[in-house]
Parts: structure tokens; sequence; C-alpha cells
């Protein structure tokens, strides 16, 4: 083949992609807020979470952050963003971890967390709402599915709001526009690798 043959057809190819894609982008102009769940056994849920947060706060919209685990533990991101008015967040306040046997005070520990999440949910000036981990409350009975639901459902029009945790109910997973499965191909910890500061939190 000549170089012009292969321009030709280099050239037919990017039109044809060109064509593909806009047609692609002029069927996709439906705007509202949206429901993303960023699942899986894979690392980068939360990091990705807080990653759009980022993204929100840079427009100057107001964003809530709901940490439905490790409350007391340290948060890179979180430290990095407070200071901005735009941001509220919200910590399980009693720190609920794996080992706790107390299912009533991490009950309680939920509720309250889960009570400011309802408030954001249902606040029209909220552009964005992260509810990091939540997935564990359901799976561990802590919150039921259907208060979640309805709360999603009612949320107002323009919000936009990203689940995080493995084990996604198959209920909030039918619900979603966005679902991403983070896939574990290799993970450090399994080689002996503590978490680092500034990696992992
Ligand atoms: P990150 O906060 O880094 O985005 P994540 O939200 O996807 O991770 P979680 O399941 O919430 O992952 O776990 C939180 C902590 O566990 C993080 O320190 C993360 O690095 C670590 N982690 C994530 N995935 C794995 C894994 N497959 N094996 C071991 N540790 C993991
Ligand atoms: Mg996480």
């Amino acid at each position: 083949m000549s170089d012009e043959q292969r321009q030709t057809r280099h050239r037919r190819a990017m039109e044809q992609l060109k064509a593909h894609v806009d047609e692609r982008v002029a069927g996709a102009d439906e705007e509202r807020g949206q429901l993303l769940i960023f699942t899986g056994n894979g690392k980068g849920k939360t990091t990705a979470a807080w990653g759009t947060v980022t993204r929100a706060l840079g427009y100057g919209y107001r964003v809530g952050v709901l940490q439905f685990i490790k409350g007391e533990w340290e948060c890179g991101e979180r430290a990095r963003l407070e200071a901005d008015d735009n941001l509220e967040v919200a910590i399980m306040a009693t720190g609920f971890t794996w080992d706790t046997r107390n299912r009533d005070s991490d009950r309680a520990a939920c509720q309250q967390v889960w009570q400011e999440a309802a408030r954001m949910l249902a606040d029209p000036n909220c552009y964005l709402v992260v509810l990091d981990e939540i997935t564990y409350m359901l799976k561990f009975g802590y919150l039921e599915m259907a208060a979640v639901r309805q709360a999603l459902e009612n949320r107002p029009r323009e919000q936009s709001v990203i689940v995080t945790g493995r084990n996604a109910h198959r209920e909030l997973l039918a619900m979603a526009d966005t679902i991403t499965e983070m896939q574990e191909t290799r993970h450090a910890f399994n080689n002996g690798l503590k978490a680092r500061r500034g990696l992992d939190y």
C-alpha cells in the first residue's frame, strides 16, 4: 500500500469514527443528576468518589460527603478539602469498625449519619452527595433499602449521588445510571504491604 493509500484509508476511518461519535453525542441529550455506583473488590472506589467531589467543588457546586465507615480514620482528601465552604462532611461519630460486636451502637451510629444523608438528599442546593461505604450498612441491616430507595428516588432532579462499597445491593444497582466495578488484578496488601498514608487514606 502506498503512503497516499494509507493516508486515504486513515482519513476515511477517522471520518467514520467521528460520524459515529457525533451521532452518539447527539443522542445523549438528556440533562439531569445521576446515580453512580463504584463497587467491586479492586482499589479505587473511594478515591474516584473524592475525585468527583473535587471536580464538582471546582465549579463552585455544593457537595455533601457521608462516610459510613472508618469515621475516626484519617482521610487526605477530607483534610485537603474541608476548608471549602461548599463541602459538608458527616462522619460516623462512634467510628464503626469491623471488629465492633455491638450491633445496637453500630446501628445508632449509622442512623445518625443517615439522617444527615437524608437531609442532603432532600436539599436542592446540594449538587452532589457521596454515600461512601453505604453498601455495608445495607448488607449488615443497619439501614433499610426501602428508606434509601425512597430518598434516592425523591431527590432533586439536578442532584447526583455517588455510592461506594463492595457488594452493592441489587436494588441499588438497578437504579444506577453508571456502575463501575473496580476489578482487583493485584493489591499490594496481599504481598504484605501496609496501607500507606497519602495512597490508601
Ligand atoms: P480507596 O479508598 O483506595 O479508593 P476503595 O475505596 O476501593 O479504596 P475499600 O474497600 O473502601 O477500597 O478499602 C479501603 C482500604 O482498603 C484502602 O486503604 C484501600 O487501599 C484498601 N484496599 C482496597 N482494595 C483492596 C484489596 N483488594 N485488598 C486489600 N486492600 C484493599
Ligand atoms: Mg472505600
